[in-house]
């Protein structure tokens, strides 16, 4: 369609902040797993949002956690390079909490980002009205206080121009207007999926996700995240629909915790 937009955008952001319930919460369809528990994320996912103006294809990562070694140019050569192929960037945070440093070390990664950058604050169903200023102000600082620090030879982004908007995943609040800002910067082109597809992702894939984030909350700490689940076969009678899977375990004494004596 004439001023139809499409492009890809990557959801960036650390352990638990919502990326992904954000991303089921877009498309309205339960297409990543989510949990309390930090680095749920395994696969690389992509998450298709079809709107009558545009297509965005989000990309789900695992979050970026500061690494207490490895800083320095190569890092932030690969960091780089990862966000380069994306149309924008969406820097999800947690917006139930001042700004940290864990956030610091994410924008400082992106600010040279090619795509533009836009920050979500997240959780917002979270925040008490009184302190939702307060809060702002600390990510507002934070974009602030990195141009202040950079190179003046290689300054990249200034941050300070990110727009912050404040959205929930939980309930839905602010997310029409997250994704208008999104698709406005997206470059003009046509579908890149179809329009009612919602994942890039095997069916097969997505069920055998559904059973993991099972083990993820009914285990927690015993069987950390050394599962895998494999969809045998998946068996329909007209009413119902069975699902077969193997759950795989890294070590036997593993097997118990799962699946009782
Ligand atoms: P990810 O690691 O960034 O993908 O985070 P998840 O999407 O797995 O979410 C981590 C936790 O935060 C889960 O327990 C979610 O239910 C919770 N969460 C995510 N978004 C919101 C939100 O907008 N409000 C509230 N109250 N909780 C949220
Ligand atoms: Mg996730």
């Amino acid at each position: 369609p004439e001023g139809f937009r499409s492009g890809f955008v990557a959801l960036i952001g650390r352990p638990n902040v919502g990326k992904s319930t954000l991303l089921n919460r877009l498309v309205g369809e339960k297409v990543a797993i989510t949990s309390p528990v930090a680095q749920t994320t395994r696969n690389r996912l992509r998450a298709i949002l079809t709107t009558p103006g545009a297509q965005l294809v989000l990309l789900d990562t695992p979050g970026i956690h500061k690494p207490h070694h490895l800083l320095g140019e190569r890092l932030v050569k690969t960091a780089r390079t990862a966000i380069g192929d994306v149309d924008v960037v969406l820097l999800l945070v947690d917006g139930s909490e001042p700004a940290g440093r864990g956030d610091a070390f994410i924008v400082e990664l992106l600010r040279f980002s090619r795509a533009p950058v836009l920050v979500a604050l997240n959780k917002s169903d979270l925040v008490d009205p009184d302190r939702a200023l307060e809060l702002e102000d600390s990510y507002r600082e934070l974009l602030v206080l990195s141009d202040q620090r950079a190179d003046p030879a290689d300054p990249g982004q200034r941050r300070s121009d990110w727009p912050l908007l404040a959205c929930s995943a939980s309930t839905g609040a602010g997310c029409p207007e997250l994704v208008e800002a999104l698709a406005a910067r997206l470059p003009l082109g046509p579908h890149l999926y179809p329009p009612d597809a919602v994942s890039d992702q095997p069916e097969q894939l997505l069920l055998a996700e559904l059973i993991r984030e099972q083990v993820l909350t009914l285990t927690r700490e015993e069987v950390p995240h050394s599962v895998a689940v494999q969809v045998e076969r998946i068996v329909e009678d007209g009413k119902r629909i069975a699902v077969l899977a193997t759950v795989l375990v890294e070590r036997s004494s593993q097997k118990g915790i799962l699946i009782g004596k």
